[in-house]
């Protein structure tokens, strides 16, 4: 007989082990119970991933579980918080015990890494959607914003873009990658790493922070809209990976790496005087970080290419999913 509801979320959802102190009650009441530790706001966010809409229908389990907490921590690590505690909403076409398995799985992998709980949520049955909500632990007042650009700051970025929008391009094979690229390339599409001590590290370094999850031209115009500010960016200095260098180099196509979403790399801003610190202490959490450009006061994107050439990123906005209604 399959499991009920209950037992579905006894078993799969419902965890021993330590509870850190801020989370007072957790799953089997009403509602859970958190406290913010003296001197913290709380960061909240929340996002859903609907199936065949913000993933392939055919992804596995693992994947989505791990999927659906990742894009929404990368949220935090944008507003430089901690992880606390996570709250999921279910809805399931029917109680497929190998599936809710494997999606549990790939979920507290990341939960557990990143020293997340979770303390509750909703399961009902419907169309295969996913809503997470997190919250994290901020120092009061220190949280990132997305206002705060200034004219002179250098615009970065955290490791390569358009990896993902790669992988999705070539699932639909509107472009032919290897075998070993495709493996790395769909990891960045299932597997998406939030930058969390990275987000952690701009606090009182970074004047604007944004994670691209919608395509870094789109991202970065949110951050200039928020602080009454324009920008030029050069695409020779976009981080790339190697399967992009090929395929730009094929297709001269700079929709993917400039319009693609889905990557959860951090965007941000900062002066010029906190460039030495900003690469210490990336080095020091091993993570690649790269100036793209500048921040200027005339308003608008623009992005120069090799050949003089400027484009408008906006412009470029890449359809990451058929069927996407964003
Ligand atoms: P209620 O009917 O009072 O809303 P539910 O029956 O929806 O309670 O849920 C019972 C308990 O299980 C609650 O503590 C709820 O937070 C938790 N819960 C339900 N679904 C999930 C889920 N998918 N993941 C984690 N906790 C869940
Ligand atoms: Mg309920």
């Amino acid at each position: 007989m399959p499991l009920g509801e209950f037992q579905l979320i006894e078993r799969y959802f419902r965890r021993d082990g330590v509870v850190p102190e801020s989370v007072v009650l957790g799953i089997g009441d009403d509602a859970a119970v958190v406290r913010v530790p003296a001197g913290q706001e709380l960061a909240v966010a929340i996002d859903t991933l609907v199936a065949g809409v913000h993933f392939p229908v055919e992804t596995a389990a693992a994947d989505v579980g791990h999927k659906a907490l990742a894009v929404n921590l990368s949220d935090l690590a944008a507003m430089g918080a901690d992880p606390a505690w996570a709250t999921l909403a279910l809805t399931l076409p029917e109680p497929d015990e190998a599936w809710i398995a494997g999606f549990a799985e790939g979920f507290f992998e990341l939960a557990d890494d990143c020293g997340l709980t979770l303390i509750g949520g909703d399961t009902t049955r419907g169309p295969l959607t996913v809503s997470v909500q997190v919250a994290g632990h901020v120092p009061a007042g220190g949280a990132l914003r997305r206002q705060g650009a200034r004219p002179g700051d250098q615009i970065w970025l955290t490791g390569t873009v358009g990896d993902a929008a790669l992988a999705l391009a070539a699932l639909k094979q509107r472009c032919s990658v290897s075998a070993e690229e495709m493996m790395r390339l769909r990891a960045r599409l299932d597997r998406p790493q939030p930058r969390l001590a990275e987000g952690q590290l701009l606090r009182g370094l970074a004047h604007a922070v944004i994670d691209v999850s919608d395509g870094l031209g789109a991202d970065l115009d949110h951050i200039l809209d928020a602080s009454g500010v324009g920008a030029t960016i050069h695409a020779v200095k976009l981080p790339l990976s190697g399967a992009m260098e090929r395929y730009l180099g094929a297709t001269g196509d700079w929709a993917l790496p400039l319009g693609g979403g889905d990557d959860y790399e951090l965007c941000f801003t900062a002066p010029e005087s906190a460039r030495s610190t900003i690469e210490a202490r990336f080095a020091e959490v091993g993570t690649a970080v790269t100036v793209i450009g500048r921040i200027d006061g005339r308003p608008g994107l623009r992005c120069v290419v090799e050949d003089g050439e400027i484009l408008d990123p906006r412009a470029l906005g890449y359809q990451h999913f058929s069927g996407s209604v964003e």
